[in-house]
């Protein structure tokens, strides 16, 4: 069985799905693994050091040539279009921003795997991609504010005079907002953070911060799967009205607030931003879903009324060393669950973590999302 990770650094890529090491766990007489040449160079892994690992260096040949093929992001219609029938495809292949290539991977009998789409469950942990790349976008978030704030984040008591710590807020306490905090935290900066969701608090205070009690009525913002629940127009207004003095008094506000499937929250307005004290840094990680921010700019770093926003858009992929380290052992997970004993690919439709990632299979678009995308296309 032939595995092949492509070359995604064209489209500005700079992570890539399997690292040495992970090369190294999978391969076997059984299990062959073929790197499209300097595909892991922008993440500072050499086509030797794939060699020594055991892999195979390639080049194009292997879409066509693969039974699984790993990527980071969807590959083109003319890629997809190269696959074999019946071969795997597993990677972030982002549905909701794509929902033209579901037909595309169907027509070409490609069983597509969706990494975004796995259930949040426990046996599911180790291949949770959105967990892992989120947690290094919270803590390069607090890296990225650190650069660009006139303040430094500990408090230091010098010869020189006291200095005093740097406020940080953090709005949104899932994977990437625990991450920021705790980061802010070992930082020494003083941190407040606040989620809809009540069943946070706690988690909030045991990374080091103080929990933003808000007058919200927000008991029922959780929903089965444990995401939050979109508030109706009338209380995200008061949310934004009750936590603008936390915004106006903080030196970094760190935004992390999403809705599945729907755009992220406005939670600051551009009003808001106007009474920020002047040099403060917002960081938008909802810019790629329209941001929680009214002024952010998706993929740019702006000024506006001496406040810098940054919305840069894909940050896990400015560690990409990391990122693709815990991404590489995502897929690897993955994988345990659909190479037998022999070393051949079997796709059990009946396992939860399986039928929750795939889209395609079998020359149909099975996967309730992505049909439910397709008929809104
Ligand atoms: P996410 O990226 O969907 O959202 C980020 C945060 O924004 C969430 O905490 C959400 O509650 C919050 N939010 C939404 N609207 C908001 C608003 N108006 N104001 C303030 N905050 C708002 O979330 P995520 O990081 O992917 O995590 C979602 C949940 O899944 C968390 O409870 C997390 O602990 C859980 N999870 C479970 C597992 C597992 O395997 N059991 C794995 C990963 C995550």
């Amino acid at each position: 069985m032939k595995i092949f990770v492509p070359n995604q650094s064209g489209s500005g890529e700079t992570r890539v799905a399997l690292v040495p090491a992970t090369v190294k766990k999978l391969v076997s007489p059984a299990v062959e693994i073929v790197i499209e040449s300097l595909a892991g160079q922008l993440s500072s892994h050499g086509d030797g050091e794939y060699r020594t690992a055991g892999a195979g260096i390639g080049e194009g040949e292997g879409w066509a040539q693969a039974d699984i093929v790993l990527v980071v992001k969807p590959p083109s219609p003319e890629q997809i279009g190269q696959m074999r029938n019946g071969a795997i495809l597993a990677g972030m292949l982002s549905p909701e921003r794509n929902p033209s290539l579901l037909n595309a991977y169907a027509h070409q009998g490609i069983s597509a795997m969706a990494m975004e789409y796995l259930p949040r469950i426990t046996r599911a942990q180790a291949m949770d991609t959105l967990s892992s790349q989120s947690n290094l976008a919270g803590y390069k978030a607090v890296i990225l504010a650190a650069a660009k704030c006139p303040k430094i984040f500990p408090m230091l008591m010098t010869a020189a005079g006291t200095l005093q710590p740097a406020k940080v807020f953090v709005i949104g306490a899932g994977v990437a907002g625990l991450q920021a905090i705790a980061t802010a935290r070992r930082l020494g900066a003083i941190v407040t953070a606040y989620d809809v969701r009540p069943a946070v608090k706690e988690q909030v205070q045991s990374v080091g911060a103080k929990f933003l009690e808000l007058p919200l009525e927000t008991a029922g913002a959780q929903d089965a799967g444990g995401y939050a629940k979109e508030l109706t127009a009338e209380q995200q207004q008061k949310q934004r009205d009750l936590m603008a003095q936390v915004v106006t008094e903080s030196d970094v506000v760190i935004t992390t607030a999403a809705v599945p499937g729907k755009p992220a929250p406005k939670l600051i307005p551009a009003d808001v931003v106007a009474r920020m004290l002047p040099g403060a840094v917002i960081v938008d990680l909802a810019a790629e879903t329209g941001g929680n921010c009214e002024l952010t700019e998706p993929g740019q770093i702006v000024t506006k009324h001496g406040v810098t926003i940054i919305g840069t858009i894909n940050i896990p992929a400015t560690v990409p060393y990391h990122a693709s380290q815990v991404y590489a052992n995502n897929l690897a997970n993955l994988l345990k669950l659909i190479i037998t004993k022999e070393g051949q690919p079997k796709i059990d439709t009946a396992d939860e973590v399986i039928a929750g990632v795939l889209l395609c299979h079998g020359g149909q678009v099975i996967h309730p999302r992505a049909k439910e995308l397709l008929a809104h296309a």
